[in-house]
């Protein structure tokens, strides 16, 4: 979009910086992630603005690391400040213990509170303000994800006419689930206040249009393309697209091959004849389905005795939501298992699990992805899930095999040339450890190369493309 001249306002709940202080120094860095890597040249051509609440508290010398920020990323962040009391109940209770599980499909783990729901909405008016305090016309605005569904409405409440965007990182429930939440029409209300609603999926745009169809009885669908369906709510257009998150292809191809991770891949890997690596990487959360992947992993090796010493899951699990009860509950549950499969198998000179609990840095993680010939990303419902487009990209050899989850939106564009598992269904993913490990080298090849050309075609500045030309047609 750099040849026009609209001012791009970002709108996240966390900046994309961390702040620390170490020994009495303030520091601020740009965030690692794809997403940040992929916006962050778009913000600087663009005049960039980037809003949300920058994770630290009252102590620290904001206005001055912000200022450094800017003169060295080239845009500008603006904070939206949040006490101690709203980040419990806005980011760790509402959006974390209500949205983020009904979202995911489990029902069981959703925690419904009022004042949660309350502090919620007070948050998202809090954006709203601020934004309108610093928005001017003919800027365009994204705002991202579950945390800020009513950023939207409450702008309009404040006058604001810009062209606004929404993107959903996380999956759109099904009708009969979105109805549990009781706030259902408040939320799908305020979303239909966006010009342009992105979704990772076919499936979620589907559920978000079923959803407003039915329970707002003033909305029907005007048009439909390919990539975006047209509705018309009361007087206004409401454009609803899929467009599949992705990766920094060549970033991750580039670095893969690069001789330091080269050296650190052959560390990782016993080098014993005919023995494969599996590999998973996983935040502690209950969607990415590690226990049913750690039980399916020892099934493989009741069921298939051919696979004892000649595989091991290296599992890596990186420290998330420790706060919240049930994420606690999660890692006891996994280390437990991971005891039971060892202590069973385990043999001198060949342990089957190898369990890491920490993040890995840059060229550790991309040694793990380089290592193992297997990867199983098995989650039991994911908005994307990066780390099966990263392993992809980071297959520099053509030689990996994809096990993927058929409820990880990753499935949509990458089903066909990985094998496709039910997470629920143990003895199913016991079997496709055993077809992955047997697969031929042709058949690896012929596999990983179709899904690597699609991942290079689509990666992330592209996203970043086609959600920003199809915002700005949308108003
Ligand atoms: N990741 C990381 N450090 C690690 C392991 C993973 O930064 O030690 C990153 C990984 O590269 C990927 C992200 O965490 O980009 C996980 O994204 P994904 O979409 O798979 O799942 P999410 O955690 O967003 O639900």
């Amino acid at each position: 979009m750099s040849q026009q001249s609209h001012r791009l306002l970002m709108v996240s709940n966390r900046l994309p910086v961390v702040v620390s202080c170490v020994e009495g120094r303030w520091d601020i860095s740009a965030g690692s992630g794809g997403l940040v890597t992929a916006l962050s040249p778009v913000m600087k051509q663009n005049d960039g603005l980037w809003i949300g609440w920058p994770g630290c508290g009252e102590e620290a010398p904001l206005n001055e690391l912000l200022s450094r920020f800017r003169a060295e990323e080239g845009y500008r962040l603006h904070p939206v400040p949040l006490t101690e009391e709203e980040v419990e109940r806005y980011y760790w209770g509402f959006s974390n213990e209500t949205l983020w599980p009904l979202f995911h499909d489990l029902l069981g783990n959703c925690n419904f509170s009022l004042e949660n729901w309350q502090t919620y909405r007070q948050v998202n008016e809090r954006f709203a303000r601020t934004i309108a305090e610093v928005c001017k016309a003919g800027d365009l605005l994204w705002v991202h994800d579950y945390q800020l569904t009513l950023v939207g409405a409450y702008l309009r409440k404040h006058g604001v006419r810009q062209a606004l965007g929404y993107f959903h990182h996380i999956p759109f429930p099904s009708l009969d689930l979105f109805r549990r939440l009781p706030w259902n029409l408040e939320l799908i209300r305020g979303l239909m206040e966006y010009d342009l609603l992105g979704f990772q999926t076919l499936r979620d745009r589907r559920n978000f249009i079923r959803c407003a169809h039915s329970l707002l009885p003033d909305t029907e669908v005007i048009r439909r393309h390919r990539h975006h369906t047209t509705l018309r709510h009361g007087q206004r257009k409401v454009r609803v697209g899929h467009f599949p998150i992705s990766i920094d292809f060549d970033e991750f191809n580039d670095a893969a091959a690069s001789k330091e991770v080269d050296e650190a891949a052959w560390f990782l890997h016993e080098n014993i004849e005919g023995r494969q690596l599996l590999l998973g990487v996983d935040r502690l959360d209950y969607t990415k389905g590690i226990p049913e992947r750690l039980l399916a992993f020892e099934r493989a090796l009741a069921k298939y005795p051919d696979l004892m010493r000649k595989i091991s899951l290296v599992q890596v699990v990186v420290p998330s939501r420790t706060m919240v009860p049930d994420y606690r509950d999660l890692k006891g549950q996994i280390d437990q298992l991971v005891g039971r499969i060892n202590a069973q198998y385990s043999e001198h000179g060949w342990i089957p699990v190898h369990y890491v609990y920490r993040s890995l840095d840059r060229v550790q993680l991309l040694a793990h992805y380089r290592a193992a010939e297997i990867a199983l990303v098995t989650p039991l419902c994911d908005g994307m899930n990066l780390v099966a487009k990263e392993y992809c990209a980071s297959s520099v050899h053509n030689n990996g095999v994809l096990i993927l989850s058929e409820f990880a939106g990753a499935a949509d564009t990458m089903g066909e040339n990985a094998l496709l598992v039910n997470p629920y269904d143990i003895e199913g993913t016991a079997d496709a450890i055993r077809q992955a490990f047997t697969m031929p080298q042709h058949e690896r090849k012929r596999r990983m190369s179709v899904l690597r050309a699609d991942i290079r075609r689509n990666d992330v500045h592209r996203w970043v493309r086609r959600f920003i030309e199809t915002l700005q047609r949308s108003r």
